[in-house]
């Protein structure tokens, strides 16, 4: 969509169905990895999301893009539950040095959707032995409750019609093709584990079919740049299994 400083009250639909969103802002940000352009959309939820650009990505039919939830304890404290933090940092640092892609920041995705709060009672019944799937259920809340329509409709604005996922999440793969955004590639995101992430990541691997290698060595999942082959096809999660995790 074209900017419009007249603010419309109601972003349009895309014709996709997705919601649209709206350029509010943008500006100059240099990073520890180079600099950015930021772009601040509001979708028509009213959430605000933000995009960290490098380069010219208008007609980009394979640009190296992150849809990133928001993960307020991994982002910005340093949480060792999850891999959100060192994930942000990776893509960013990715990006940066293609020189041409973008981070897309997506609010309102935390805890997989449920807010920061349930996030935390979550976590609290994970301490007493469920998984991060079980302790969503016993909540009462999805185990997914993402939407990536604002996401899609964000790379639409910025002229991006084809992207390099970075991601290890199928479903990510299939919900971006749903909104009209060609994925040309799967580009895995491995970070160092910890020994609290570990048991949360072979649950998103067991449990959600997210595409982890190398779990099981002691040196993690990290390891050089492995691109597999594009998967813009449905892709099936696997039925769920017990967890291999340590107690
Ligand atoms: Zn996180």
């Amino acid at each position: 969509m074209v900017p419009d400083s007249r603010a419309p009250s109601r972003p349009p639909a895309h014709p996709d169905g997705s919601a649209g969103v709206r350029r509010l802002a943008q500006a100059r940000i240099p990073t520890a990895h180079g600099e950015l352009r930021c772009v601040a959309y509001a979708a028509a939820d009213g959430v605000e999301h933000l995009a960290f650009v490098a380069g010219e990505v208008s007609g980009a039919a394979d640009a190296l893009v992150r849809l990133h939830s928001e993960c307020a304890t991994g982002d910005l404290m340093g949480s060792l539950r999850c891999d959100c933090g060192a994930q942000l940092d990776e893509a960013l640092r990715r990006v940066a040095t293609e020189g041409t892609g973008a981070v897309v920041y997506l609010r309102g995705h935390e805890g997989r959707g449920i807010g920061i709060a349930a996030k935390l009672r979550a976590y609290q019944l994970q301490d007493t032995g469920l998984d991060t799937v079980d302790a969503n259920v016993a909540l009462g809340l999805p185990v997914d409750g993402r939407d990536y329509g604002a996401g899609a409709a964000i790379l639409h604005d910025l002229g991006i019609t084809g992207v390099r996922l970075l991601t290890n999440n199928p479903d990510k793969v299939t919900a971006l093709a749903r909104h009209g955004v060609r994925v040309a590639d799967r580009v895995p995101l491995l970070a160092p584990t910890h020994g609290e992430s570990l048991r949360y990541l072979r649950t998103k691997r067991s449990r959600m079919g997210h595409l982890l290698d190398g779990l099981d060595s002691p040196a993690g999942p990290a390891g050089p740049d492995r691109s597999h082959p594009p998967r813009t096809t449905t892709t099936t999660a696997p039925a769920p299994a017990p967890a291999e995790e340590s107690p």
